[in-house]
């Protein structure tokens, strides 16, 4: 029998987050000038990886997303690909990079089995890109995009964050982009979670707006019909051009979340917003059995009923729903640990 939640919701799907280190810092998720980073010797292996990937499995999660942190600073992730791809329990493997180190690996990670890449894309800008993630690595992440398309992945993403008096005037823009190399763009609204210090009302662009927008220019919006659990909604364009926006601000989707999420240290989050999670690296390290892992996961998703992002839009605050001091006295908190 399926395992379900207190509200009925299976779980599918496994966010892993194989580090908490980033090469960008994102004004959205990691503005500070200094972070409290995870103790290396707690950082899982990929072998403790793919262990608990099976108890997760075990219990009904067929789809895996890899994500950090930056996953590709991971040199060896490959390896860990190779080795998830090869589980037949496993029908999508897929990636989430910021790109920089993509052009040199995107081949390595199709071959080693890798399904689909998101790589995040927030501005076609040198100089915005420089702002808002504090790196000259621009051109990399383009090379990377194109790396992505030649590797022959069948469904390459962009994901692009829209801040109000950052980037909202680019939506057209990365649409004709992201057809230049086969990709789709979601469009995300930008969050209040942990790690976003500088976020806030104003800054948020709602779907609404973006739809408006974009039919502006292209003379209409049809939404498709297609539902599922995932988070963004498709749209299409009279040119044929499909994108999605992930509107988990203004109408978060908690009620079909089938999300578990993993960090890269063992710890496992029920919810993007929790405030604390199930540690499985003890239990791993202190030798439990595939068995024993499977009961604790069987009975800690039973006992589910997070709805975060739905409890933060009724809260309805004008600040930051994790304070700064919050986050540097748990590391937890920070989105670039919990994956995004
Ligand atoms: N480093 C990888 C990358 O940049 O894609 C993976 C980790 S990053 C935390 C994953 C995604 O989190 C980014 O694409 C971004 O869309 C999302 N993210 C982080 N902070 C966010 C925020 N405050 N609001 C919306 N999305 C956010």
């Amino acid at each position: 029998m399926t395992l379900r939640d207190k509200f009925g919701r299976p779980m599918r799907s496994l966010r892993i987050s194989v580090t908490d280190r980033c090469n960008l810092r994102c004004q959205y998720c990691m503005p500070e000038p200094e972070y409290v980073w995870l103790p290396r010797e707690n950082i899982l292996s990929f072998e403790e990886i793919a262990a608990l990937t099976d108890a997760f499995t075990a219990e009904g999660v067929g789809r895996i997303r890899i994500t950090g942190g930056e996953p590709l600073l991971r040199r060896e992730l490959p390896a860990l690909v190779a080795s998830l791809a090869s589980r037949p329990a496993i029908q999508d493997l897929a990636l989430t990079t910021n790109g920089v180190l993509l052009k040199s690996r995107a081949a390595a990670l199709r071959e080693a089995g890798l399904h689909r890449i998101t790589v995040s894309l927030d501005t076609l800008r040198r100089d915005r890109f420089r702002a808002l993630t504090g790196s000259s690595d621009f051109d990399a992440v383009i090379t990377g995009i194109h790396a992505a398309a030649e590797a022959g992945f069948p469904a390459l993403k962009l994901d692009t964050v829209i801040m109000r008096g950052t980037n909202e005037d680019e939506l057209i823009e990365l649409l004709a982009f992201a057809r230049t190399v086969n990709a789709e763009v979601r469009f995300i609204e930008y969050m209040d979670v942990g790690g976003a210090t500088r976020w806030s009302p104003a800054a948020v662009v709602p779907r609404a707006e973006m739809l408006e927008a974009i039919g502006r220019h292209y003379g209409g919006v049809i939404p498709t019909e297609e539902r599922s659990s995932a988070p963004a909604e498709r749209f299409l364009l009279p040119d044929g051009t499909t994108f999605g926006i992930i509107a988990s601000t203004t109408a978060p989707f908690c009620a079909t979340c089938d999300r578990a999420r993993l960090t890269a240290d063992g710890v496992w989050l029920l919810c993007l917003y929790a405030a604390g999670g199930t540690d499985l690296r003890r239990p791993l390290r202190a030798g439990a059995s595939q068995d024993e892992l499977r009961q604790l996961i069987h009975a800690v998703w039973s006992l589910r009923a997070d709805r975060g992002a739905e409890e933060r839009l009724g809260m309805d605050r004008q600040t930051t729903l994790v304070p700064l001091r919050a986050l540097k006295k748990d590391a937890h908190l920070e989105m670039h640990t919990r994956g995004g």
